[in-house]
């Protein structure tokens, strides 16, 4: 049930003191919510990872802040201080580059030691590269697995694919364009011919998807900020209907039709075929 200020015409209420947790675009600067700017506006201050890029941001909002550099370099050195001041009841906001802080991005250890220390922790949610991609990427959403970034070595991001391998919820992972070539490599190697799509430049001028599967999609343009999803591990890989499914769904046919074509030619149930057919691979209905 809504509260009486979260109407979209109330004025902004004064901040109960604590760390807000705000949520920034990812490309387009109008994805930013009324009540991160209310918030942004009412802190005292502003931790995040870039002062000069966030200074920029909150200009073109109207917002000008006392910003604290708070990264993973400058992290450990920068907590007690900002703990201090929320201690002393102040109200602080953590900002990221782009997106939600956390979510591959720092804040962890500022969220958990403010917790711990009795502190309030507001989220104040908004834009999420992940999420974004996850629901326009048609493939199965009710269970994901968001692995952010692996390795850069090719042995140790194979091992880690490998610890994913078995997940039969979508795979959700980080990375940035010019690399993407070498890390599409890898989970051909480990996963062999899953679905797959490429969110790139998401809310950006040059937003792309690519849809394919593993090991014949090669994205045309490598350069930009990408989101690659996978299907996870197909829960009936051993139907003798799979490739002739693929086929017809590779051709266009709708999961429907394929579906019930491929339950009289095999005698198994249409509905079975069908929930595999949108759950697993790219489909139309
Ligand atoms: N905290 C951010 C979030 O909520 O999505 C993620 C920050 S992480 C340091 C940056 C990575 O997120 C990029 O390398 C890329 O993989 C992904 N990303 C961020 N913005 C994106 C966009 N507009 N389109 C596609 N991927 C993006």
């Amino acid at each position: 049930m809504m509260n009486d200020s979260s109407k979209v015409n109330s004025a902004p209420q004064a901040l109960q003191p604590g760390l807000y947790i705000v949520a920034m675009p990812i490309g387009n600067r109008r994805d930013i919510t009324l009540r991160a700017l209310d918030v942004l506006t009412g802190v005292s201050a502003v931790a995040c990872e870039d002062t000069r890029r966030t200074g920029i941001l909150l200009a073109d909002y109207g917002l000008k802040k006392t910003l604290l550099r708070y990264d993973d370099a400058s992290g450990a050195a920068a907590r007690p201080a900002l703990l201090k001041r929320l201690h002393a009841g102040e109200s602080l906001a953590l900002v990221s580059d782009a997106g939600t802080p956390l979510i591959a991005d720092p804040g962890y250890k500022l969220v958990t030691e403010a917790r711990s220390a009795g502190i309030a922790v507001f989220p104040v949610p908004g834009a999420c590269a992940a999420i974004a991609a996850l629901s326009v990427a048609g493939l199965p959403s009710d269970a994901f697995y968001f692995a952010g970034f692996l390795p850069r070595r090719s042995a140790a991001r194979q091992s880690a694919l490998r610890t994913l391998e078995p997940l039969t919820a979508t795979l959700l992972f980080y990375e940035a364009g010019n690399r993407l070539e070498e890390f599409l490599a890898d989970t051909v190697v480990v996963f062999g011919a899953r679905p797959v799509v490429i969110a790139r430049e998401i809310t950006k001028t040059f937003e792309s998807f690519y849809t394919g599967t593993l090991g014949e999609l090669t994205p045309e343009c490598t350069l930009g900020e990408c989101v690659v999803l996978i299907g996870g591990a197909s829960t009936s890989e051993n139907n003798a209907w799979e490739p002739a499914l693929k086929s017809l769904l590779a051709a266009g046919i709708s999961a429907k039709t394929a579906a019930a074509a491929l339950a009289d030619a095999f005698s198994v149930s249409k509905r079975d075929v069908y929930q595999h057919a949108l759950k697993h691979l790219p489909t139309r209905p």
